[in-house]
């Protein structure tokens, strides 16, 4: 069962096996009732080298070169000794069905695997790229950062990058599962397979193919593979130790039966049918089976599981704490108010979105779009300093300019509660100050909305059994318990005013009380995404930070998938969890059939091959499930 493709792994991976097997055992069977004994045996032997010489040579190469014990040896093992004491028919029964499960297993378990591959196939080969005055066709690949491409309506979008002229909307689906197409003008990202509907776009390219979206999910989700999930440590574990000891049990029930008296010919059937019965396969494929199933239904909804065991720990999570702003809020904020008592509000926004140039918090962008609404330049300010939840600060010292939150204001050594403020301090908005060294100057606020999706996704999760939910921000309590009144969320389960660190220690705090997840969109959050037991990140098609700090990614800004995903996680953990005790049972059963009862041969093969196929099917069950796509993702 290993992985890497050898010429043995392709055959076997091949129709032809299963073939050649079925032609092998009818040309068996019908000359068996016939009476033709010897050409029977012709089929039969056509069968035994079909269905078990590749499985055999594959067995014996990954136990001489990594000393893994192949549970597929003790097939092609007892088919021999089935063979030897002149029971070939029983023999190549036993290599037909096992080599027909088999197949399906592998056709079963790819389906899970290319749900994902399938993004590969909808990039585009080539691009068009602008080169001076004229537009060339050129290969994905060559693609680099820097060059533009130019969109025309239809086109898809062959690598990531930026606006940089024009506008229409893209149908982000395959990539985000999004249905609604997003309205795209300059300056907005685009990603790499999307489909661009309406406009004639010009997007400079800012990521090279082999760094793009696709590439990055896919990497995510093989490399995923390898961070197993504890269940998958533990049937593989299980499955090495226990083949040793079927293969030692087998043997000495053999030497035991030819001491209690039985003829050497009855001993060596009987301990071969309790080999088959014994057989961990449906163990060791119960749980991959699973997993994988759920990986892929989760990708296909945007959805990634960074491995195994992020999915089997979200499914132990009983509490989720929440960034407030960018995460439960759109981060689409508007500047709602303007107080700048000394000066106009047109200079007063444009010194303020120079200090907010650079800055990626959904504040500054509301900042910056403000300043392109009331047609101003945007000069950027020098010596630029970003406290991460606090706010911006450029210069040094008494001539330092600054804007960020009343503690910043504090910093600088400034009051933030002067009385001419009191009336947008009293907007429940969050407020930003402006001002230099220790002068107030004024301040806006802004109105942050909380997504359409977020309250029905923190009331369902609520319903799911979720013990705590935490809304954890650095801004203002009072905007903070405005936004948690909306969303049902009550003011003890709201922590206002922190800083980064503060986000981690509490999330240390509640962790400690049971398995935490912690939602963030990434800005001034990826400590605490990294803390969390596990870390969940909204919307991070373009954002490199918080695709790393995951151990989930949400591609879509949708909230609607949290509960989807956790019920996801907590079926597929039940589902694992009836696969390792119905893979037991039917074992148990079957040695017991095996030593006690004189199972034939034919009908342990037949038990053992139908729980295996049995436990792969009930994992495939999770290849269904959907990821629900919120209609509205704001
Ligand atoms: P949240 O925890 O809700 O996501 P942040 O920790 O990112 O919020 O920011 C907390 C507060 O810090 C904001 O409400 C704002 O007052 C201030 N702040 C952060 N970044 C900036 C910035 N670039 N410009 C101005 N103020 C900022
Ligand atoms: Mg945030």
């Amino acid at each position: 069962m290993s992985d890497d493709a050898s010429p043995t792994q392709d055959i076997r991976d091949s129709l032809l096996v299963p073939a050649m097997v079925l032609a092998g055992m009818a040309v068996g069977l019908v000359a068996h009732f016939a009476g033709q004994g010897e050409i029977a045996l012709w089929g039969y032997g056509l069968v035994y080298l079909a269905g078990g010489l590749p499985a055999g040579w594959q067995a014996l190469q990954s136990l001489f070169r990594e000393h893994i014990l192949d549970i597929d040896l003790l097939m092609v093992l007892a088919a021999l000794a089935a063979a030897l004491v002149g029971a070939p028919m029983e023999g190549a029964i036993l290599l037909t069905l096992f080599a027909i499960s088999q197949t399906l297993e592998r056709r079963a378990m790819g389906r899970a695997r290319r749900a994902v591959e399938a993004l590969m196939a909808l990039r585009p080969d080539t691009a068009l790229v602008r080169r001076g005055d004229v537009v060339a066709e050129v290969p994905a690949e060559s693609l680099t950062p820097g060059d533009v491409v130019v969109l025309r309506p239809g086109a898809r979008v062959p690598v990531d990058g930026v606006v940089v002229a024009g506008e229409g909307l893209l149908d982000e689906a395959t990539l985000t599962g999004e249905s609604e197409p997003q309205h795209k003008g300059p300056g907005a990202a685009l990603h790499e397979a999307t489909v661009n509907l309406n406009g004639v776009l010009d997007m400079e390219v800012t990521r090279g193919l082999a760094d793009s979206t696709v590439a990055r999910m896919i990497r995510l989700v093989t490399e995923a593979q390898a961070a197993r999930a504890p269940s998958e440590r533990f049937s593989e574990w299980f499955g090495q130790r226990y083949t040793v000891a079927v293969l030692v049990g087998s043997a000495a029930a053999y030497l035991g039966l030819l001491w209690w008296g039985l003829p050497h010919q009855t001993a060596l059937y009987r301990a071969a049918t309790l080999m088959v019965a014994a057989s961990p396969c449906a163990i060791v494929i119960s749980v991959p089976a699973a997993i994988l199933s759920a990986l892929s239904a989760a990708a296909r909804g945007g959805v990634l599981f960074k491995g195994g065991a992020a999915l089997e720990t979200l499914a132990e999570v009983k509490s989720f704490a929440f960034d407030k702003t960018g995460t439960l809020t759109t981060g689409r904020a508007e500047v709602a108010r303007i107080v700048s008592p000394d000066m106009s509000e047109d200079a007063f926004v444009q010194l303020l979105a120079g200090l907010e140039a650079q800055s990626e918090h959904p504040i500054a962008a509301a900042i910056r779009r403000e300043a392109d609404r009331r047609g101003l330049a945007i000069k950027e300010m020098p010596d630029i300093r970003s406290l991460p939840s606090e706010g911006i600060v450029s210069g040094q010292r008494e001539a330092a300019f600054w804007a960020g939150n009343p503690r910043l204001a504090k910093t600088m050594g400034a009051d933030p509660e002067v009385d001419w403020l009191a009336e947008i301090r009293a907007e429940n908005r969050t407020v930003i100050y402006l001002g230099q060294g220790p002068r107030v100057m004024g301040a806006v606020s802004v109105a942050d909305q909380p997504r359409l999706t977020s309250a029905a996704a923190i009331a369902a999760l609520r319903q799911g059994g979720v013990q705590t939910i935490a809304m954890m921000t650095g801004d203002r309590r009072p905007v903070a318990l405005r936004i948690g009144a909306e969303l049902g969320i009550r003011p003890d389960e709201i922590h206002a005013d922190l800083l980064p660190a503060d986000k981690v220690d509490l999330v240390a705090q509640l962790a400690a009380g049971g398995k935490l997840a912690f939602v963030g969109d990434g800005v001034n959050d990826a400590a605490a995404l990294a803390r969390a037991d596990v870390g969940i990140a909204m919307g991070v098609a373009g954002s490199e930070v918080a695709l790393q700090a995951a151990d989930v990614a949400f591609l879509a800004e949708d909230m609607g998938r949290l509960a989807d995903a956790h019920r996801l996680s907590r079926r597929a953990a039940r589902i694992i969890r009836q696969n390792l005790i119905f893979a037991m049972s039917a074992m148990a059963v079957l040695v017991v059939g095996a030593l006690a009862f004189e199972l034939p041969l034919p009908l342990a093969v037949i038990g053992h091959e139908g729980g295996t196929l049995l436990v792969v099917l009930n994992g495939l069950r999770l290849l269904n499930d959907p990821i629900r796509r919120g209609r509205n993702p704001a």
